[in-house]
C-alpha cells in the first residue's frame, strides 16, 4: 500500500458484526474507510483507521474522524434521537464537510449554503445555548430537519 499525498478520505462504511477486512489483511473491523489518491486517480478501498493512521498523514486522521462522527449522526437519526446543534453529534469540522457536500444549498439561498453554513457555525460556536433567540432555534430545527438530516442519510459515501 503506497502512502497517498494527495488522497483524501471520500467515505466510510460500517460492519456491523466486525467483519470489515483492511487491504493490509487486518481483519474484524468496524469501519471501514475508502481513499481517493487525486493525482493517481486510484482509489484505496478497504481500508482500516489504523493503517490510515500509518500515513502519518493529520488531515487524512481528521477526515477519518470526521467521517466517524458522521456514521454516528447518521445511526442517531435513524434511531430517532433528538439531533441538536452541540458537540453532542456536530464538530467544526463536520460542518465544513457538510458544507462543502452541499448540504446547506437550497432554493431559497440560490442554492449557494454559505450564509447558512455561516449562521450554523455561529450558532455551534456559540457557549451559551440559552442565548439563541426562538426565531433562530426555529431556524436551526427546520434546517436539521428539513435539509441536513435527509442529506446525511440520503449520502452514498456514508454507508
Ligand atoms: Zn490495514
Amino acid at each position: 500500500m503506497t502512502p497517498c499525498m494527495n488522497g483524501a478520505v471520500v467515505a466510510v462504511e460500517e460492519h456491523p458484526d466486525n467483519e470489515g477486512e483492511c487491504l493490509c489483511g487486518q481483519q474484524n473491523l468496524l469501519y471501514m474507510y475508502t481513499i481517493y489518491n487525486s493525482e493517481k486517480q486510484e482509489t484505496l478501498s478497504y481500508i482500516g483507521s489504523q493503517c490510515v493512521h500509518h500515513f502519518k498523514r493529520q488531515d487524512l486522521d481528521v477526515q477519518v474522524s470526521v467521517f466517524s462522527q458522521l456514521l454516528a449522526l447518521k445511526r442517531a437519526i435513524e434511531d430517532s434521537k433528538k439531533i441538536t446543534l452541540t458537540s453532542d453529534y456536530f464538530s467544526r469540522a463536520l460542518l465544513h464537510w457538510l458544507f462543502a457536500e452541499g448540504a446547506f444549498n437550497n432554493e431559497r439561498n440560490g442554492y449557494n449554503g454559505e450564509g447558512d453554513y455561516a449562521f450554523f457555525l455561529e450558532m455551534f460556536n456559540k457557549r451559551k445555548k440559552e442565548d439563541i433567540s426562538d426565531a433562530r432555534n426555529k431556524k436551526i430545527w427546520a434546517m436539521l430537519n428539513f435539509q441536513v438530516k435527509p442529506f446525511i442519510q440520503n449520502h452514498p459515501a456514508l454507508g
